[in-house]
């Protein structure tokens, strides 16, 4: 049944018409929870609030799988943008980027054209941008594009998926290169990844422990609980310095527990998205945890 759930809400967001009818909508289903605003003022004032408490933050302009050349460059220029805020401001932030935002479906040249403008200014003001890793079918130009440019722009990394069989052969690689480390959010085949929980879990805390003992940052990117309890006792076990590793959660979620893991003094960052293109991430977090269908449902018979 919760496979059924998840494929139904992994089906929705990858529906084109749904996620472009949803820039219209406005914020709907209770997304407001999970997404701070539609503008760089909106997500600013949140990152600030969280700074304040001591929390750094990554902000990551929602958007992927444009099809439109000028929607690309529109995108660029706004991470443009951001980037100059983070310096003009002084917040604590980088930001996370999705390879499809900046046109790599379109046409591979011009994305690489966008990413290279976005990482001359980000490198200008020393701020670091993550390539959020999308489905399988991105995941190797994915990689291709941080080799490309990880050795000219050292502000940069990405995200290994533990959901994958490949995961430990990709870090062999990324020993150098600053990793956030999720179970995955897509639904990929039997082929390339692990289906269930129990083996998803064991290879993220495998990964994270290889990692940790490693030279290169590592951003344990996760909600569950057994995992970031498990880990803070290897952490402590083997006297990781704390300069080593965060831990990462996505906005709206667990709130109190990102705040508890910062009063307790461990490096945290919260993942902000932002934007009008909300659906398809939105529909993402309900596949993940059907418990957030209780948003929508106030949303659809309370408004
Ligand atoms: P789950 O396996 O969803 O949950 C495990 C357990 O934790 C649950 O059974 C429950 O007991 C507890 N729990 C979880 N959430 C809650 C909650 N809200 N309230 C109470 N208990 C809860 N995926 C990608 O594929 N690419 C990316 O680039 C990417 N970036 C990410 C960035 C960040 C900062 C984070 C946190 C996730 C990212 N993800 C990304 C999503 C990730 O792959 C997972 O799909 C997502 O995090 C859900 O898995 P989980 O590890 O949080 O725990």
């Amino acid at each position: 049944m919760a496979n059924v759930t998840r494929d139904f809400f992994i089906g929705l967001s990858n529906n084109k018409c749904l996620n472009d009818q949803a820039k219209k909508w406005g914020f709907r289903l209770g997304a407001e929870k999970f997404v701070a605003g539609t503008n760089i003022e909106s997500v600013t004032k949140v990152v600030k609030d969280l700074n304040r408490n001591g929390i750094s933050c990554t902000i990551d302009n929602l958007g992927e799988y444009i099809s439109v050349k000028s929607e690309a460059t529109a995108a660029k220029q706004e991470l443009i943008k951001i980037i100059e805020k983070i310096h003009v401001e002084k917040l604590d932030c980088h930001i996370s980027v999705k390879l499809t935002l900046l046109g790599l479906d379109i046409d591979r040249a011009f994305c690489i054209d966008n990413i290279k403008e976005v990482l001359d200014v980000a490198k200008e003001y020393n701020v670091f941008v993550n390539f959020d890793m999308e489905d399988y079918s991105h995941y190797e130009q994915t990689m291709e594009v941080l080799h490309l440019f990880k050795d000219t722009y050292p502000l940069i990394g990405t995200v290994i998926q533990s959901y994958l069989y490949r995961a430990a052969d990709d870090l062999e690689g990324l020993e150098d290169t600053r990793i956030r480390l999720v179970k995955g959010a897509y639904k990929e085949a039997e082929s390339v990844a692990y289906q269930s929980k129990e083996e998803i879990d064991r290879n993220f805390i495998q990964l994270a422990k290889e990692r940790l003992l490693g030279d290169a940052f590592t951003s344990i990117a996760t909600h569950d609980h057994h995992i970031i309890n498990e880990l803070k006792m290897f952490i402590a076990d083997k006297k990781i310095d704390k300069s080593k590793f965060e831990f990462q959660m996505l906005y709206g979620f667990r709130t109190e527990m990102q705040y508890e893991l910062a009063e307790e003094g461990y490096p945290f960052c919260t993942y902000i998205p932002f934007g009008t293109d909300w659906f398809a991430y939105f529909m993402r977090r309900l596949a993940e945890r059907p418990q957030n269908m209780n948003l929508v449902l106030k949303d659809v018979f309370y408004t």
